[in-house]
């Protein structure tokens, strides 16, 4: 019998897995006719300087509202698009939608002081000889400034010895636009790639962010990068605070900026839209005898 429950199982688990790939390929297809429809669009997470809680920016951040299945997490289409190749084009209709977005706030007059662009960037993006090409086009066409734009890329495939890629990292210093390594301090994210990157800023992971006021090793891990953030000068972005005292403690010990739920979620485009113009109405007063 045991034999017989055994073989039982494996068939089981065969079937399991094969309708996990079944609804991977699936998720894959309406992936690639969802980004041919258009159907991916960016929210907006505000990006706030620690010192005074301004507005200084945003990260644009990929949401699919699945015509059946209703809105996918990015945790789980952002996987299926970078095993697929689909990425590059995901990363780039996000991107030319949230630089369409800003020159469209631009004139309208509703940025009274500009305002950065962060855009995720698959590793992937930098093997393609295009890639600082269309990075270029995209800025000449909506004329959005190189310099306010930070491209976020996480992972450490970049570090190849390839051509293109230091091509194409020449090529977007010369224009003008920033890396910054997002999630750091997982994955590989090494000193060596922050320096083959020549990045920026770097963004400590939520998971650090986490133990602000919960443990005092996760506090030191804080610090240290803030330390070497500082010498190599660099800033740096905090991601995920949600508390007050998180915020209170980033502001202590001269974290640059910060991001996450304590200030906004990413916003849909028109929310986002207000928050822009409330900053702008915020800094006239500022400026303005009362
Ligand atoms: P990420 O680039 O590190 O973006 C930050 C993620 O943390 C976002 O998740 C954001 O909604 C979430 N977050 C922000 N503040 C908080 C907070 O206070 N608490 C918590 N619990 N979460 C917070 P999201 O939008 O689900 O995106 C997940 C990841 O998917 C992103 O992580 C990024 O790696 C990837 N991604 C999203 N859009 C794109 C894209 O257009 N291209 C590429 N290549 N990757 C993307
Ligand atoms: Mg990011
Ligand atoms: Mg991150
Ligand atoms: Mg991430």
């Amino acid at each position: 019998h045991a034999k017989r429950r055994t073989r039982d199982k494996v068939e089981v688990f065969k079937v399991s897995m094969h309708t996990a790939l079944l609804a991977r390929t699936e998720l894959e297809d309406d992936l690639r006719q969802a980004l041919r429809n258009g159907d991916l669009h960016p929210h907006y997470q505000p990006l706030v300087r620690v010192q005074d809680g301004h507005l200084v920016g945003f990260e644009a951040l990929a949401r699919w509202n699945h015509p059946e299945r209703g809105p996918i997490s990015p945790a789980e289409f952002i996987p299926v698009a970078e095993d697929s190749g689909l990425i590059i084009d995901l990363d780039r209709a996000i991107f030319e939608q949230a630089c369409a977005q800003y020159q469209q706030w631009q004139a309208a007059g509703l940025m009274s002081a500009p305002l950065t662009l962060s855009s995720n960037a698959s590793a992937r993006q930098f093997l393609l000889p295009d890639f600082a090409p269309f990075v270029q086009a995209t800025l000449a066409r909506t004329g959005l400034s190189a310099n306010l734009v930070h491209l976020e890329i996480t992972e450490s495939l970049i570090l190849e010895q390839s051509h293109v890629v230091t091509a194409n990292l020449a090529a977007l210093q010369a224009l003008g636009v920033h890396l910054h390594i997002d999630d750091f301090g997982t994955g590989y994210s090494s000193l060596a790639y922050v320096q083959r990157l020549a990045a920026s800023a770097l963004k400590i992971d939520r998971s650090f962010t986490n133990r602000i006021g919960q443990a005092e090793a996760g506090e030191e891990l804080v610090r240290a990068i803030l330390g070497m953030a500082r010498a190599l000068g660099m800033h740096v972005v905090a991601e995920g605070v949600e508390t007050d005292e998180q915020w209170v403690w980033l502001r202590e010990v001269g974290c640059d900026l910060a991001q996450g739920f304590h200030f906004s979620r990413p916003l849909a485009a028109l929310d986002a839209e207000a928050l822009v113009q409330r900053a702008a109405l915020e800094a006239v007063k500022a400026f303005s005898p009362a």
